[in-house]
């Protein structure tokens, strides 16, 4: 047993990747992966795309993949604004915060007949349409029309209204890159990083020049390559990039408490967009998902979600980069409880920990599967391998967990189990959006043997694969998991349910719990806003502790915040 080997690094097919993850993996003593093919011996294997299925089914209890199966839905342009719609539709307009958008060639018909009912906006032009190409990415084969007969139709697109009146600072264009962390889907668990980017259009903002895209995309990849991305700008500086801290003090002095208020719509916001998908991802565990997320603020301070990203840049540009993404992917492996030096390929037999097999393998119909272990798994990779102990760091390391729920873990477990009546299953919203009135329903499946999952919790076989994709191999528990890692918040759930119920895992309850924390954050800018002068951490303070007691929260949730 050798529990000084390095925890190994595998990036993509080839072997590289974003510079600062390299970076950050290195100064954790991190080895890179070398072998080759079928062989297995790595910790964590980062991929830009989404892996194929079946590296799901061979993953060990060391090992971890930044995919979830199913994962990205939310991160095509067609495919988000489908499930964005059909929300829409089941929760009425608390999901108002995608632009209305058409999806080419299909609505063609539709798109034309609203641009007619549109044709002049209030100041007598013509609204301004945004077209993007759906399999594309940054700001490449984005235009701007005005007029049905300027768009140029070809490979299937998404056209969007333009958010025509974009808050500006100092007459630039902004959007907002933000990064959560969900650890899983199935029950929702994520997270959101306090520090974020801000990325500027590097010529001013005006509609009277739509083709210029140096006014209207803020991508900054397009913007560092524009004629005024190294000129000293008014306000802005050189370069594209802002942080959230140098934003929100740039927004506080005009919008005061409003300020506070557009965080929390941010934070629902996300919330929103991952429950949208949330009923479509199989439990799995070992994976987790790293997005990026662009929102804009309109001149009326409403957030907009423009898109998401499944592979959000990692290169170091600028110092606005550095300062935020290389502690940010620390805390990051800090919150997976990544080791920070030591190996997950020596292995020592771990706590008895029930629900320890993956959700391919577990038994459908409900007997209990609890994976037997042995003290002395063999290294190396094989091909088909029966589940192993946990590797050293998992005993040893523990993750910053919460460590109130003292009890044995098979305490816990009958505990979960006698009280599992009192949750409901989980509905498979995006699949039938006419059942929302009946409740929640249980989808019948296309392929039965990969689909039983969608059953939430109505057998003790999904009950228990719920319980196992919350228990990752290293031992952390998502169930259990703390309200804040560096400056990783989490953000959903809110609260932590206690150690005798199972978490929360129904879209529609979830829906309503975020629909009732913005309500009560704006209850909260209404009443102290008045009161509170002060502009810095004291209100901040002052607003968590009346939005806690508004909702009756504990110390288990924390506000999310860009620091200040
Ligand atoms: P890409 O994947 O190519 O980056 P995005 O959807 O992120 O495509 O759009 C690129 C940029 O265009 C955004 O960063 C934003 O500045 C601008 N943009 C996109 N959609 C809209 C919209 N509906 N209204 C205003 N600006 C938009």
């Amino acid at each position: 047993m050798d529990d000084d080997e390095p925890f190994i690094y595998r990036l993509n097919d080839n072997g590289s990747g974003p510079s600062l993850l390299v970076k950050v993996c290195a100064e954790r003593g991190w080895r890179i992966y070398q072998g080759h093919g079928g062989e297995e011996k790595w910790n964590l294997w980062w991929r830009s795309s989404a892996f194929p299925p079946t590296c799901y089914k061979t993953l060990d209890d060391w090992q971890f993949m930044n995919h979830i199966p199913k994962g990205g839905s939310i991160c095509r342009k067609d495919s988000l604004s489908r499930l964005l719609r059909c929300m829409r539709r089941i929760y009425g307009p608390i999901y108002d915060f995608s632009p209305p958008c058409f999806h080419l060639p299909l609505e063609y018909a539709k798109l034309v007949s609203e641009c007619s009912r549109l044709r002049r906006s209030e100041d007598g032009n013509d609204v301004v349409w945004i077209h993007k190409p759906v399999a594309q990415s940054q700001g490449r084969g984005i235009f701007l029309f005005r007029s049905i007969c300027e768009m140029r139709c070809g490979s299937p697109a998404v056209v969007q209204r333009y958010i025509e009146r974009p808050l500006l600072i100092a007459g630039y264009k902004f959007d907002l890159r933000l990064y959560v962390c969900v650890p899983g889907y199935r029950p929702l668990t994520a997270y959101m990083y306090a520090e974020g980017l801000a990325r500027f259009g590097t010529d001013k903002y005006t509609l009277s020049d739509i083709h210029n895209p140096y006014r209207h995309l803020t991508n900054s990849s397009l913007n560092k390559t524009g004629p005024r991305f190294a000129e000293c700008k008014d306000r802005i500086g050189s370069g594209c990039k802002w942080t959230l801290k140098q934003v929100r003090r740039a927004l506080i002095g005009r919008w005061g408490a409003m300020e506070w208020l557009v965080w929390q719509r941010i934070r629902a916001i996300v919330t929103l967009t991952l429950l949208a998908q949330a009923a479509g991802t199989p439990p799995a565990r070992n994976c987790f998902e790293f997005y990026g997320f662009d929102i804009l603020l309109d001149d009326s301070l409403k957030p907009w979600l423009i898109e998401v990203n499944l592979s959000p840049a990692l290169a170091a540009d600028c110092e606005a980069d550095i300062t935020v993404k290389q502690p940010m992917l620390h805390e990051l492996f800090d919150l997976l409880g990544l080791p920070m030096r030591h190996t997950g390929l020596s292995y020592l037999q771990g706590p008895s920990v029930p629900y320890i097999t993956s959700y391919s393998s577990e038994d459908e119909n409900g007997t209990p599967s609890v994976a037997s272990r042995s003290a002395s798994g063999k290294r190396g990779g094989r091909l088909h391998r029966r589940r192993r102990a946990m590797p050293v760091h998992c005993v040893t390391i523990q993750p910053p967990m919460s460590d109130k729920y003292t009890d044995a873990p098979d305490k816990i477990k009958d505990k979960q189990i006698d009280t599992l009546h009192s949750y409901k299953s989980s509905s498979d919203i995006a699949s039938d959006v006419s059942d929302t009135q009946s409740g929640p329903r249980i989808a019948s499946p296309p392929e039965a043997a990969d689909e039983t999952w969608r059953g939430g919790y109505s057998t003790a076989a999904s009950r228990r694969r719920m319980m196992n994709a919350c228990m990752w191999g290293n031992g952390v528990r998502w169930d259990r998991g703390s309200n804040r890692v560096g400056q990783w918040v989490r953000i959903h759930p809110h609260t932590l349910s206690n150690y005798e119920q199972l978490p929360l895992e129904d879209v529609r309850e979830s829906v309503a719990h975020v629909s009732k924390f913005v309500r009560a954050a704006r209850e909260v800018v209404r009443e102290c806003g008045r009161d509170v002068r002060s502009r810095d951490s004291t209100r901040d303070a002052v607003f968590e502790a009346a939005l806690r007691k508004k909702l009756s929260y504990g110390p288990n949730f924390e506000v999310w915040l860009p620091p200040f």
